[in-house]
């Protein structure tokens, strides 16, 4: 099996307006690059074979994290750790940081990026259902100019996306959850750095003892990042018993259909998502709780 990726030419643009004039210029054989911790390896094992790189490295105003009315504005080559030490992240969207901490280990987390990650169309990757369940949006620049795609609208099929060909990310939009709101990311894994074997995202608010508003999203367990909004809707307005929480793993578990692969049976993925979003609900409402 082959170890080294293909030969290819490598184009470092310092601005948007370049990346895109080069990735329409070159055409389908060009790829944009992020921190090419998934590109790369697809590279080495031949499964990608770009003839041209386009790194997006260069290109400062894709960084950065900030809040813009009501929501909060990432920009795609802002890395996984860069999440994991922001202030703002922590304050307004704690699900980020719970998320970034649970992806690979900090090596990859360091060039490792969040449009890389929401781009890529990986269903193993964790940020995509987490954006699912926060509502998030992608703000998108190709030549036909800039577009915004709901992320719910966004994942087709296993590595099959809304984006068109040259069409590069450039934000993450996410509506800021109600102060107070509770919040988990729960995943399932072999061992340190694996990718999901289940894992599941909650963002609820609470009123009293019942739950107001509840966003679910599920990873790896589709060919699709799964957004789970019957599961959700048996559980808002309830103050969910145990029959309650059951009925809605119920109706997660439903819409799943995993891969039998080294991770387990499909039965068996299919189950530990129901866990997953059983402890991820339980935790998420005692935050909101406390
Ligand atoms: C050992 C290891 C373990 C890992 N474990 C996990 C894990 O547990 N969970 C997880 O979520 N991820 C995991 N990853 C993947 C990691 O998070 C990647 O960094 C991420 O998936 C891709 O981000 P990147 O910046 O490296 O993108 P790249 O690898 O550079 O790009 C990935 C794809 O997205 C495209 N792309 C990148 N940026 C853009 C953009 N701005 N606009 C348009 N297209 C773009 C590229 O053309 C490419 O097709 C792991 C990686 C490794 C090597």
């Amino acid at each position: 099996m082959p170890v080294i990726p293909g030969s290819f030419a490598y184009h470092r643009p310092d601005s948007l307006t370049q990346a895109v004039a080069l990735l329409a210029d070159l055409g389908e054989e060009a790829r944009p690059l992020a921190g090419g911790h998934s590109l790369i390896p697809m590279m080495k094992l031949r499964l990608a074979t770009p003839e041209h790189l386009v790194d997006l490295a260069g290109i400062v105003d894709l960084k950065g994290i900030r809040t813009d009315g009501s929501d909060i504005v990432i920009g795609a080559m802002t890395t996984q750790h860069e999440l994991v030490g922001s202030d703002l992240v922590a304050a307004k969207v704690p699900i980020l940081r719970e998320t970034s901490l649970l992806i690979a280990d900090p090596q990859v987390r360091y060039v490792g990026t969040l449009g890389g990650n929401v781009a890529n169309g990986d269903p193993g990757n964790d940020m995509p259902a987490v954006m699912l369940c926060l509502g998030a949006s992608y703000d998108v620049t190709g030549k036909s100019g800039e577009r915004r795609i709901a992320a719910r609208e966004f994942y087709q099929g296993a590595y099959f996306t809304a984006l068109e060909p040259g069409e590069i990310l450039t934000a993450v939009r996410i509506p800021v959850p109600a102060a107070g709101h509770g919040y988990a990311y729960e995943k399932l894994k072999r061992k340190i750095g694996d990718y999901a074997t289940a894992a599941a995202a909650v963002v609820l608010t609470v009123s009293g003892d019942t739950i107001a508003t509840c966003s679910i999203g599920l990873t790896n367990l589709a060919e699709t990042p799964l957004w789970a909004e019957e599961a959700a809707k048996i559980l808002v307005g309830s103050a969910p018993d145990a029959a309650t929480v059951k009925k809605a793993v119920a109706a997660a578990e439903a819409i799943t259909a995993p891969a039998s692969d080294g991770r387990g049976p499909a039965h068996y993925r299919t189950k530990m998502a129901g866990v997953m979003l059983a402890r991820a609900l339980a935790r998420a409402q005692a935050r909101a709780r406390a």
